[in-house]
């Protein structure tokens, strides 16, 4: 089997070639269709996340351990099946859930493996899909994609599901009011998408990118506006018709958190999902005035997976275009994507 690893935080990715895993008790093995590359994976890269004020978090001291395959976007098609493995067809094509946790804990059991605090996701804390070949622990981490398109659904395992997870928690009243949504890469667009299948009213773009600003009207969004013009938030309400009442950071910067917030309405929730780093600059006392809701959102549970995958077979949420970029290439797909060069997502195949 050749992967694509994670020998040194910030060094190019190395191939290597190891026999091929056999699966034991309930695993499964997949030969990789479509692997997405994720901004995410750029910090596991490089071993980090900034969190503000000369704080850094560094994945090493979080247990990250190299080397790693990394890859938690992953299509594959079934080829083994572990002796106790039940409920998956060999040869049939799966999206894999990667954020996995103990399966023991509280949380693991009400259906949040994502918020375990004994992560084990592929891709980060064991190997994921930049590989030709994945092992998945578990055939119920595993989601039919029957009749769609692998290499386009690969990314609806992160920022597919991150995006809707996201919505989910700003749900109760999209359908009234435009919802707020800062940055317009991959995850701003797939929300767009998303909330076009589920009845929004319309979302209001903030993206300093022209280009992404384009794409995103394109996409049907209510207004594109930049977030570094004098008099965005000017911009932002008049595009409203008032204050904001739910917005989503990808971006997650001081700047965009801090123009979000203010952008926010009584009673306004702001969802938190970027992780560009940074520490929150906002004035404590406005957030009870204002009554505000900041939450965060990481990715999302495996139910909502299953209920995104069954949205895009029912035609309600269209897959994002991607670009393709073969499997040798990671290295220099992940340079790309930190370049900001890619529209949509990037996504690798094998062969
Ligand atoms: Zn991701
Ligand atoms: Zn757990």
């Amino acid at each position: 089997m050749r992967s694509y690893q994670v020998a040194d935080f910030g060094a190019p990715l190395i191939e290597t070639q190891a026999p091929t895993p056999a699966p034991k008790g309930v695993e499964v093995l997949l030969e990789v269709v479509a692997a997405g590359v994720c901004h995410s994976d750029l910090h596991i890269w490089e071993g980090g996340y900034d969190l503000g004020r000369g704080k850094r978090l560094s994945l090493k001291d979080r247990g990250i351990a190299l080397p790693l395959t990394m890859g938690h976007e992953t299509a594959g098609r079934v080829v083994a099946l572990g002796p106790e493995a039940r409920g998956v067809e060999i040869g049939k094509t799966y999206l894999v859930y990667p954020w996995i946790g103990c399966g023991q804990c509280a949380v693991c059991r009400r259906g949040d493996e994502n918020l375990c605090s004994s992560p084990n996701c592929l891709g980060i804390h064991r190997n994921g899909g930049y590989a030709d070949h994945i092992l998945a622990p578990d055939p119920k981490y595993l989601v039919d994609l029957d009749g769609l398109d692998p290499i386009a659904m690969a990314p609806f395992a992160c920022s597919g599901l991150t995006a809707y997870s996201a919505l989910k928690k700003v749900s109760a009243g999209l359908s009234e009011a435009p919802l707020l949504i800062i940055g317009a890469g991959g995850l701003g667009l797939i929300c767009l998408q998303i909330l076009k299948g589920l009845g929004g009213k319309g979302v209001i773009v903030a993206e300093i990118d022209p280009v992404k600003r384009q794409a995103a009207a394109r996409n049907g969004a209510l207004a594109a506006i930049d977030p570094r013009a004098e008099d965005a938030l000017a911009q932002l309400t008049a595009a409203n018709g008032g204050p904001i009442m739910a917005a989503i950071d990808f971006v997650g910067s001081e700047e965009t958190s801090s123009l979000a917030f203010n952008a926010l309405g009584r009673g306004g929730k702001l969802v938190m999902v970027g992780l560009f780093g940074g520490a929150a600059s906002w004035s404590l006392p406005l957030i009870p005035i204002k009554a505000a809701s900041i939450l965060g959102s990481y990715v999302g549970n495996l139910a909502e997976l299953r209920e995104l995958v069954d949205l895009v077979r029912a035609g309600k949420v269209a897959p994002l275009p991607v670009t393709r970029c073969a499997l040798h290439d990671a290295s220099k797909t992940l340079v790309d994507l930190r370049a900001g060069r890619f529209i949509g997502r990037a996504v690798l195949t094998p062969g």
